[in-house]
């Protein structure tokens, strides 16, 4: 039977707010495909007993990047968190425990190529769209790529730097549309994805049209955002994608 955890060590964390961090850790993983997740975890007290509890995280390496890193938000143990509160606790030096296989259908090699290439994200869910942007394949599969990533407050809008390279890298080719919900934020639209698709305030400020001829849409995040949108863009004549029958929606719920 395939080795179901092995253990890895936290070389470093970022806090973005008081709930929302990166990690950053050792272990030896097998190769994977940017874009996939990996179940990360640790030994803890449960309803159960002392017990290992693993959840899956995006990876937000590119397939060659060093040391490994994913990005979540501590849920309150008093909100049914159990993981995500002891790993905020963890801290640099900690083991953890990791599976050595990622996985995942949420990358490059499973998206048909189009135009255009909507990237739809809400808050965590940066992670598996960094992942990719950082690597070559994705440019070489789009002509444009549009990246959005939608958080409750501009403290959330996390990797900036990254954004920034990619920025740098793709000038022709790419474009970064924050979207901020609950406050104003220079340069951020204010509201929800898939309010500002069916009103025309995203292809606005893109100057691209987002139509069935032409567009890509990978969406992760919060699934409620991943329903809505994904009802909008059907409303506009894009279908789900599956492998024997390619179209023009691929999407990851992050929880
Ligand atoms: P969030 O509530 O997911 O909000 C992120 C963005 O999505 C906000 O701009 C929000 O807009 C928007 N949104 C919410 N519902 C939407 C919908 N139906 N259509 C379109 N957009 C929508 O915020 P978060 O901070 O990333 O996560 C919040 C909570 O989600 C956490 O506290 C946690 O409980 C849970 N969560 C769980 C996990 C997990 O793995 N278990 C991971 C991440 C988050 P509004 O401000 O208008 O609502």
């Amino acid at each position: 039977m395939a080795q179901k955890f092995i253990e890895g060590r936290i070389v470093g964390r970022t806090d973005h707010t008081d709930s929302l961090f990166s990690l950053q850790f050792e272990a030896a993983i097998e190769p994977f495909v940017a874009g996939q997740f990996c179940r990360v975890g640790l030994e803890l007290d449960t309803e159960k007993g002392r017990e290992i509890v693993m959840r899956p995280y995006s990876l937000v390496n590119a397939a060659g990047e060093r040391p490994y890193e994913i990005v979540l938000i501590k849920v309150a143990r008093e909100a049914g968190g159990i993981l995500t509160p002891a790993l905020h606790e963890a801290k640099v030096g900690d083991s953890l425990y990791v599976a050595p296989r990622a996985n995942g259908f949420f990358s490059m090699p499973e998206v048909p190529d189009a135009e255009v290439l909507w990237g739809l994200s809400t808050g965590t869910a940066i992670g598996p769209y960094l992942s990719f942007m950082k690597g070559t394949e994705a440019w070489k599969k789009f002509r444009k790529i549009v990246f959005v990533h939608a958080v409750r407050s501009a403290a959330e809008l996390t990797y900036r730097d990254q954004i920034d390279a990619i920025t740098k890298d793709h000038p022709e080719q790419f474009q970064y549309i924050p979207f901020v919900s609950r406050e104003d934020f220079p340069g951020a639209i204010r509201g929800r994805i898939p309010n500002a698709i069916a009103d025309g305030t995203l292809e606005a400020r893109a100057g691209i049209e987002l139509t069935a001829d032409t567009a890509h849409c990978m969406l992760c995040g919060n699934p409620d955002m991943v329903a809505d949108t994904t009802a909008v863009l059907e409303s506009r004549g894009l279908r789900k994608h599956k492998r024997k029958e390619p179209g023009h929606i691929t999407t990851e719920a992050y929880w």
